[in-house]
């Protein structure tokens, strides 16, 4: 078996043009024009290279996005008054704060700091709260990214066993959640897992967000399962995930790729939240 491959380039795309850019369209009839503000601090080339993508896609939107740059020895206490400001201008729907921070600031007391209404990559306690009750919120964007892949290439969830390795709180848990919302049944792998072969083996999907290259590979993957690799390495110059690609489109039904897979889904999951936020902004 040769998988099909899901391209998140492609869903962006397609999620862009048939809701995205529809949906802006009818805030801009309101005079309400989305507004981004990435807070990205020191010089880290791989955060540079994230944040330009994210304001690609919002140009795309035809959303507004700024990056509020600042040096690496900025202190804690700036960067919170920062976040004051932005929770407090009325022009600005969202606010991220780029990760990884130096570490004299605590990301923590940062993320807890943005206003849970302009929280758009969804990691404040009130919005991960709702996620976990199942209440409507902004939900954070690599498990959102997903789930709407799963959606997009006809992947239904209920009733089928989804096996998650990997239990961080950005991707590992929340996607955990979004996938029990569906009615699957979720097993979740972490480092002191116990025989994983066996936890993969009667898996319907596979979601890995472990962060070790090529961690999975085909041979323990169960025929027609799909592949969601969320993982992104770079090595000697190329990009690849936390699955062995090779091997594993052998036995997979579909997979996605890295790269093109789930980091511009990410992307476009966030430029939708900005989205969301001025919609429900404007209408409190
Ligand atoms: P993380 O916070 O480092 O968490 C890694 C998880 O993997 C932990 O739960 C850890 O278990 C588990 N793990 C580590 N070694 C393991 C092993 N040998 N067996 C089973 N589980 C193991 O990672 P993350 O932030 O979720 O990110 C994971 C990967 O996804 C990274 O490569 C990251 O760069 C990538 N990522 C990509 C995107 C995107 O948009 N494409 C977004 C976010 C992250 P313990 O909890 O027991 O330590």
């Amino acid at each position: 078996m040769t998988a099909k491959i899901i391209s998140g380039r492609e869903t962006a795309e397609h999620i862009l043009e048939k809701e995205l850019s529809k949906k802006v369209e009818v805030l801009k009839t309101k005079n309400i024009i989305p507004n981004l503000v990435v807070i990205l601090v020191g010089d880290m080339k791989a955060s540079a290279s994230y944040v330009k993508q994210k304001e690609k896609f919002a140009e795309k939107a035809g959303i507004k996005s700024e990056v509020r740059r600042f040096e690496s020895d900025i202190s804690e206490k700036d960067i919170l008054s920062e976040i004051d400001k932005i929770n407090n201008d009325p022009l600005i729907h969202g606010v991220i704060v780029q990760l990884p921070l130096p570490d004299h600031i605590s990301v923590a007391k940062v993320l807890n700091s943005i206003h849970p209404s302009k929280d758009v990559d969804g990691f404040t306690p009130n919005n991960v709260g709702k996620l976990f009750l199942g209440e409507d919120t902004l939900v954070s964007c690599t498990p959102k990214g997903i789930m709407q892949m799963l959606r997009i290439s006809g992947t239904d969830l209920n009733g089928k066993n989804v096996t998650v390795i990997g239990r961080s709180n950005i991707v590992g848990k929340p996607v955990s959640i979004l996938c029990q919302s569906e009615n699957a049944t979720v097993t979740m792998c972490h480092s002191r897992t116990k025989d994983l072969n066996h936890k993969l083996s009667d898996a319907d999907v596979i979601i890995v967000a472990v962060g070790v290259p090529k961690f999975i590979s085909g041979d323990q993957i169960p025929n027609g399962a799909v592949v969601i690799d969320v993982g992104i390495h770079n090595i000697d110059g190329k990009l690849c995930g936390d699955v062995d690609f090779d091997s594993a489109k052998e036995k997979a039904s579909a997979i996605t790729p890295v790269p093109g897979g789930v980091g511009p889904m990410t992307v476009c999951a966030l430029i939708e939240n900005t989205i969301i936020a001025a919609e429900r902004i404007h209408s409190a």
